[in-house]
């Protein structure tokens, strides 16, 4: 019987995530169909009640409902638990089980395009602390030992991010005008605000001028696929990454989860950026 997935969000109708399931679906033999469900807030709790009596087996979550939903399942994985978002959920005996996978996939995207194995000891700087950066600020934290900075217009949701760190000696939160001073000290700089997202393209939250040499910036913002935080990057010489390798990553660790799989990211990240392109 065909096995049914989905993503659940609202407004949904732009997400790639269809295009790109369906698609790895196809080439890896597996017998899936993956659909956008559109719901609205007020009937949240009946849409997860009824995906459940249907039976699908798993979907992802986007917004408004990465935190919402969290009442209406039955476990959440200790990340989840701990940033008090989710964005994948799946059946597992019987019960809702959701997870967030944003912080394991950027992780997993940076180190293929750095070509390393651990960030041990890089000065990384954190732009942002919205849900995104908490995801991707609790899996840093679980490296254990990396020194991450983080920086954002809200310092008090700044502050907030560092009590799901261990290690509290290894983050400072500082403005973004001290950031944007102190750019030559970071190995590796991540831009998870959605300053410079598709249309309003032509602005940063810091202006890069003085980089470290070998410096690599990561912007998790996939369209544009060159934001202006990036342009400045690399007319400044630092190795860069946009958003569409960690989306590619994510919906890779999916269908893994979800079917066993493992489906190749490269293709995904092809049919992506076609996609973007067009
Ligand atoms: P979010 O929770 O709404 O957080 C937004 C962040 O942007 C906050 O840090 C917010 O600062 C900051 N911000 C927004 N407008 C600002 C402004 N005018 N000046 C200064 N700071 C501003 O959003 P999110 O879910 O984390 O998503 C953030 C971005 O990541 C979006 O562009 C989204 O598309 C992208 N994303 C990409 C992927 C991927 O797979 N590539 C996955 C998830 C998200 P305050 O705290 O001060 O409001």
């Amino acid at each position: 019987m065909i096995e049914l997935f989905g993503v659940m969000g609202n407004p949904i109708k732009h997400s790639l995530s269809p295009l790109i399931q369906n698609e790895a679906y196809e080439l890896n033999n597996i017998n899936a169909f993956f659909q956008p469900f559109q719901v609205e807030s007020k009937n949240l709790e009946e849409a997860v009640k009824g995906m459940k009596a249907l039976g699908i087996k798993g979907f992802m979550v986007t917004v408004p409902f990465k935190a919402a939903i969290i009442p209406y399942l039955d476990e959440l994985s200790p990340g989840a638990e701990k940033i008090r978002a989710v964005n994948v959920v799946q059946l597992i005996d019987g019960k809702y089980v959701g997870y967030n996978f944003d912080g394991e996939a950027w992780l997993k995207a940076l180190k293929e395009d750095m070509k390393i194995d651990s960030l041990k000891n890089q000065n990384v700087l954190l732009l942002g602390a919205g849900g995104a950066a908490q995801s991707i600020y609790y899996t840093l934290a679980q490296e254990g030992n990396v020194n991450v900075d983080i920086s954002n217009r809200t310092m008090e949701k700044a502050e907030a991010l560092v009590e799901l760190s261990e290690n509290k000696k290894r983050t400072q939160v500082i403005s973004l005008k001290k950031a944007e001073s102190q750019q030559e000290k970071y190995d590796v700089i991540v831009q998870t605000t959605s300053i410079g997202m598709w249309p309003k393209t032509e602005h940063s939250p810091i202006k890069l001028s003085n980089l470290k040499k070998g410096a690599f910036v990561s912007d998790i913002i996939y369209n544009p696929g060159e934001t202006e935080i990036l342009r400045q990057a690399k007319n400044n010489g630092a190795k860069v990454q946009n958003g569409m390798k960690m989306l590619a990553s994510q919906n890779v660790l999916c269908i893994e989860k979800w079917t066993g799989h493992k489906v190749d990211s490269n293709r995904m990240l092809q049919t992506l950026k076609e996609a973007l392109n067009n």
